[in-house]
């Protein structure tokens, strides 16, 4: 890039490419800015002194194309990084449905589910506004009725998928995310010497029931759970029972989308398996580590409920045993 001095880049893939190209467009006008400077949430220079950038996206699910967000794996840390700032955000995104056609079906399950992921969790942080309500909800209720059939094959579900994930994207873009994305990005690559990832779209999918039983403690959190599960049409009388049908929801969409509900059980492939990739023994010497940089990471801040330390510790382990939470 240094060399071809380029006055567009023009980024096509799914997230990974993308804000792999983000990094490099940061790199290209600052060479002598460091990753560790990078991180810095919202601090950036300004950018688009040598290039403008174009984001096409082939997969339904990061919304990177509209987002102000781009994730970096620290592979010798075992941590995902999320940069945050509006100065990455592409210039011109293009969302052509066509392009995600080709998605094989456990990729089409996992950004599926990080896209209802971000809706919610935009829905329910504390950065949330009319303007960002109304495109998640629009999304969750798009995702809702697109995604499962998507995964089956359908292409104009699809299609609706492409869109929606966008939707979401713009809305978690403007009201940021919560604790859920905080651990995905800490377990992430945390077991990456074990043999495989914890897949962001599956780990998003395993935690967000967990994290929306936590979070509904907050009386606020609650009621909009409530609104999400009536635009949802799920019934249920009062919050509590509101919270819980959506859990079970989403837990329904899990196994029509053949994802696992807890880390003991997420096979090395991201399928459910009888025993998981990652040991008890070697998660439970690793949980301190990860709970304490979950906590640190851009997304808890904007979360409902503030976890302490033992707070997440016990969220991390119902999310390893898919046990119950009742803190
Ligand atoms: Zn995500």
């Amino acid at each position: 890039m240094a060399e071809f001095k380029p006055d567009w880049i023009v980024a096509m893939g799914g997230g990974s490419p993308i804000d792999a190209a983000k990094a490099m467009w940061i790199k290209y006008e600052y060479p002598e800015v460091t990753f560790e400077d990078m991180c810095k949430v919202f601090g950036l220079p300004k950018l688009r002194t040598k290039a403008h950038f174009c984001a096409i996206s082939s997969t339904s699910g990061t919304a990177t194309e509209v987002t102000a967000f781009s994730i970096i794996t620290d592979y010798q840390k075992g941590i995902k990084f999320p940069i945050a700032d509006f100065e990455i955000t592409p210039d011109i995104a293009i969302v052509d449905p066509e392009l995600a056609h080709t998605m094989p079906q456990k990729l089409t399950a996992h950004t599926g589910m990080d896209a209802i992921t971000h809706a919610i969790e935009a829905y329910v942080s504390t950065a949330h506004s009319p303007y960002a309500d109304a495109l998640a909800i629009h999304a969750i209720e798009m995702i809702q009725e697109s995604l499962v059939k998507s995964y089956n094959g359908c292409m104009a579900s699809r299609d609706a998928m492409h869109d929606a994930q966008c939707l979401a994207g713009m809305a978690f873009s403007n009201a940021l995310l919560g604790i859920v994305h905080s651990m995905a990005h800490k377990t992430g690559a945390a077991f990456a010497d074990q043999g495989a990832h914890i897949i962001h779209g599956a780990a998003n999918a395993m935690y967000l029931p967990k994290v929306i039983k936590f979070n509904s403690k907050n009386e606020e959190a609650k009621k909009r759970y409530g609104v999400i599960a009536d635009y949802m049409h799920l019934g249920g009388e009062t919050l509590e029972e509101k919270v819980d049908l959506l859990i079970a929801y989403l837990r329904k969409m899990n196994d029509e989308l053949n994802i696992p509900h807890c880390i003991a059980k997420y096979g090395a492939d991201g399928l459910p398996a009888e025993k998981g990739f990652v040991s008890e023994e070697i998660f439970l010497e690793r949980v301190e580590e990860i709970a304490a940089n979950a906590i640190l990471d851009a997304c808890t801040g904007s979360n409902p409920r503030q976890p302490s330390q033992e707070d997440m510790v016990k969220l991390l382990k119902c999310c390893y045993y898919d046990t119950e939470v009742d803190f």
